[in-house]
């Protein structure tokens, strides 16, 4: 008799409606009953099996995929915005003080200060480069797929 009592409170855990004072009574009945340990196992299986099937229809998981798809590609935007806007602040203060400080500074020997703007000004035209060549190669990349 008393155990239709705990099957009841087993189902109020499992739909999560149980207050507190009863989940205490529950599981102190638990430590004493291998039946009701047993049956709340079931109980816990069955709903982890039902939940799983009820509420994740192929549409659901389609569109989780599709807003944590839209998420990164929002994330990932503002990351490069933040990015750029930082790379830019620097490139812009350091170029100036670059020639500020040394470029027009008198006491550096002017071979050295020839050689240092050559040196930069290289390798911004290789950086350059290759940044074009990596943006051309993706986009050839992304049109070899809508060809397939
Ligand atoms: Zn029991």
């Amino acid at each position: 008799m008393k155990h239709d009592y705990y099957k009841i409170l087993i189902e109020k855990r499992i739909s999560g409606m149980i207050s507190d004072s009863e989940l205490h009574e529950l599981n102190e009945h638990l430590k004493s009953c291998e039946e009701c340990r047993h049956d709340l196992e079931e109980a816990e299986k069955m709903n982890k099996l039902l939940s799983g099937y009820k509420y994740k229809s192929p549409e659901d998981k389609l569109w989780e995929h599709y807003k944590s798809n839209i998420y990164a590609k929002i994330e990932r935007g503002i990351g490069w915005i933040f990015f750029s806007i930082g790379a830019i602040i620097l490139l812009v203060t350091s170029t100036f003080y670059f020639i500020r400080d040394f470029l027009l500074d008198n006491n550096v020997p002017i071979f050295i200060r020839v050689g240092v703007a050559l040196l930069v000004i290289g390798i911004v035209i290789l950086l350059i480069s290759i940044i074009r060549e990596r943006i051309f190669f993706n986009k050839n990349e992304r049109y070899k797929e809508v060809e397939k």
